[in-house]
This record gives C-alpha cells, sequence and structure tokens, in this order.
C-alpha cells in the first residue's frame, strides 16, 4: 500500500479531480472534512477550548469557529498548537483509513496544505493540481461567492501553487478544455506501478 497526496492551492480543483481518482475506484481520504468532523465532539471541542484559553464554546456547547479563527490568527505560538492537536490525529486517521483499503495499490490524502504542514514527507508521492491564481479567484468567487480581498487573505497563508507545483512529483494542470481524464488516468497508471 502506497499512500499519495493530493494538494494545490484553494480554488485549483482539488475536489474534481479527487473525483476522477474515485472513478477509478481509488480510495480518497479528505483531510479539511475529517478535521472538520472532530470539531462536532464534544471531548475535542473541549481540549481546543483548554489549549485556547477559553471563549471558543458557543452557549450550547459547540465550537466557536470564528472566536477559534480570531486566536490562532492573532497569535502562532496557539496556531502551532492547535495544528499539533489537530494534525497528528487526522494523519492517524488516515493510516486507520488506508488499512481498512488494505488491497488497494495506494489511497489519496487530499489537503490543501499538505506541503505546509510536513504531510508530504509521510507520503509516498504528491500529485498537485494547478491553475494560475487569476482563474482560481474567478471560479472560487463563483462557487463561494466570496470577495477577492478575503480569498488573497486566505491565499497568503498558504504557499504559492507554482511553488507547490514544482516540488510535486505529477502535476495535473486543471484548465477548462485540457482533458483533465486523461491526465489522471495517466498518473493512476504511474502509482499504480509504484515498487
Ligand atoms: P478545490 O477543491 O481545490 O478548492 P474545486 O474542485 O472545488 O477546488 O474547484 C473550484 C471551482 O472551480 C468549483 O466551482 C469547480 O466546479 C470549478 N472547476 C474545477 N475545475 C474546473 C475547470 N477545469 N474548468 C472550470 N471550472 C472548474
Amino acid at each position: 500500500m502506497r499512500h499519495v497526496a493530493l494538494t494545490g492551492g484553494i480554488g485549483c480543483g482539488k475536489t474534481t479531480v479527487l473525483r476522477e481518482f474515485e472513478r477509478l475506484g481509488v480510495p480518497c481520504f479528505v483531510a479539511d472534512d475529517v478535521a472538520a468532523a472532530y470539531y462536532r465532539d464534544p471531548a475535542f471541542v473541549a481540549e481546543v477550548d483548554h489549549l485556547l484559553g477559553g471563549g471558543t464554546t458557543t452557549v450550547d456547547g459547540t465550537a466557536d469557529k470564528q472566536a477559534i479563527a480570531r486566536i490562532v490568527f492573532a497569535d502562532k505560538e496557539k496556531l502551532l498548537q492547535l495544528n499539533a492537536l489537530v494534525h497528528p490525529r487526522v494523519w492517524s486517521d488516515y493510516l486507520a483509513f488506508a488499512q481498512r483499503h488494505g488491497g488497494a495499490p495506494y489511497c489519496l490524502f487530499e489537503s490543501a496544505i499538505a506541503y505546509e504542514y510536513g504531510f508530504d514527507r509521510l507520503v509516498d508521492k504528491v500529485v498537485c493540481v494547478y491553475v494560475e491564481k487569476e482563474e482560481r479567484l474567478r471560479r472560487l468567487a463563483e462557487r463561494d461567492h466570496v470577495g477577492r480581498e478575503a480569498l488573497e487573505a486566505r491565499m497568503r497563508n498558504q504557499l504559492p501553487a507554482e511553488e507547490k507545483m514544482m516540488r510535486a512529483d505529477y502535476v495535473v494542470l486543471n484548465y477548462e478544455g485540457n482533458p483533465r481524464r486523461r491526465q489522471v488516468e495517466y498518473i493512476h497508471r504511474m502509482l499504480k506501478k509504484l515498487p
């Protein structure tokens, strides 16, 4: 069993590309979705609240995402501590997922921040989806109806998409008119052959 990360800048089309891998029968793990689910677990919410010094739960005991974001984006140390709580747990959940799919040649670990947080060192190969920034902004504005400023702020928290692309083992250029399915099928054939 090999481990493969699927990454790329926000709005590049990771989810769209992931669907193609799923179509080919590859077990796909979406790190963001798994991490989001932790915030529905009261024990985890309490742990985060303790870590961040309180004030991060709402009256009904659920996580106050906005309060958490305010704290960690103003305090780098707290962000690192929160990441140190979440990321190892995500990775261990991923490994359990991979084990449940032991018959597959490889599993995909989808994360926008695979390079930022060193997940690239835990996997055998990295696939990066790439589209230039202006096009990503256009697609995201359409998808999320979020303003340019907010999107650019989110992008500034990530490595430049070009750097991810240069570091990756395989690149999917996700432009209109570019046969995405064909690119994924080619990469899939390569990944299946990994020793
Ligand atoms: P990510 O998961 O990387 O944030 P998504 O897969 O959600 O990105 O894609 C962002 C938006 O761009 C979505 O609305 C998606 O439908 C659209 N999109 C994805 N690939 C293409 C493409 N090749 N051409 C045009 N729009 C695309």
